[in-house]
């Protein structure tokens, strides 16, 4: 059997048709309408679902479920997608609607859970407890207890880039100062770096950007440090000390078996996982315990929102 799963997003609605062994045979997108109400999503999603079978070959008979993780708060219970700043105006039941143009059962989430969700899976042995942190223009985050994804009783869980860090701190879009993903961000590693050209006119940064400051992002500093560049280098531990301090307090509060980091940083391993396990282990509350959190990179990159979407009816069953 397959499940589809549709990940919506405020640029691109992308959906993908999974196998059993969680492999992606068929994906296809489409930009997505802004303006669009929730019934124009709706007709969107079947029509890229109906699309994407026909292409692919699959018969519908051989598809189980079909999947949504959506950018913002999924009542699961209703099937009402609640708030979602980015798609305003798509605010309503977008499961009953699905499950009557293609005839399956719908099972919707969080985007940032159903990415976890994914990642989770994809482990040889999927342990009982684990957290996912995506970095990216924010800070996404997951949590799975007991094999289950934990959502809180208002499916609003699971916002780690909102823990603050500095109550002083920068101004936030989510109305406080000093929150984790104002330091620690995919877009935050990009503002530091820029701070650290202007200060360093001689870092190798700046040939890596081709002398284009707004060209910088995550992966060239990250090639700047593998350079061993000094300045690179000084931005990525302040980075992964700004970004170690908010994984050490999702240590100390849950103590899971693996913390997954996934998003744009989280594709450049080498450099990243082992600055952030020299800052993390001599800091968590449990350093001297016999068992501690093993930190782990992301291992389905962009396809995670798709797979996870996918396999949200695993999480019910
Ligand atoms: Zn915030």
């Amino acid at each position: 059997m397959y499940n589809i799963g549709i990940d919506v997003g405020g640029t691109n609605l992308a959906a993908g048709i999974v196998d059993e062994k969680l492999h992606l045979t068929a994906v296809k997108s489409r930009k997505t309408d802004r303006e669009a109400d929730t019934e124009g999503l709706v007709r969107a999603m079947t029509e890229l679902a109906c699309d994407l079978l026909a292409e692919s070959g699959i018969s519908s008979s051989k598809v189980h479920s079909l999947g949504l993780g959506v950018p913002g708060t999924a009542n699961r219970e209703t099937g009402y997608l609640e708030y979602a700043n980015n798609l305003p105006n798509c605010v309503g039941n977008l499961c009953r609607g699905l499950e009557e143009s293609l005839g399956k059962k719908v099972y919707f989430d969080n985007d940032a859970n159903a990415a976890a969700w994914g990642e989770y899976l994809a482990c040889d042995n999927p342990p009982d407890s684990f957290l996912m942190v995506t970095l990216g223009t924010g800070i996404g985050g997951g949590i799975i207890l007991n094999r289950k994804l934990w959502r809180g009783i208002n499916y609003a869980a699971g916002e780690m880039g909102h823990m603050t860090i500095r109550y002083d701190g920068e101004m936030c879009s989510c109305g406080r100062r000093g929150c984790l993903e104002m330091y620690a961000s995919g877009e935050a590693l990009i503002r530091q770096g820029r701070r650290s050209m202007e200060k360093n006119r001689d870092s190798i940064l700046w040939k890596l950007c081709e002398g284009a400051l707004p060209c910088l992002n995550g992966k060239i500093i990250c090639e700047g440090a593998r350079r061993k560049d000094a300045a690179s280098m000084q931005v990525m531990e302040e980075y992964t000390a700004y970004l170690g301090e908010g994984l050490v307090d999702m240590i100390n509060i849950f103590q899971p078996e693996v913390l997954c980091i996934g998003g744009g940083v989280g594709n450049s391993p080498d450099i990243l996982m082992p600055l952030l396990e020299k800052y993390v282990a001599p800091r968590i509350y449990s350093r001297d315990s016999a068992r501690n959190t093993q930190l782990k990179p992301a291992v389905l990159g962009n396809d995670a929102g798709i797979i996870g979407a996918a396999m949200l009816y695993a999480c019910e069953e």
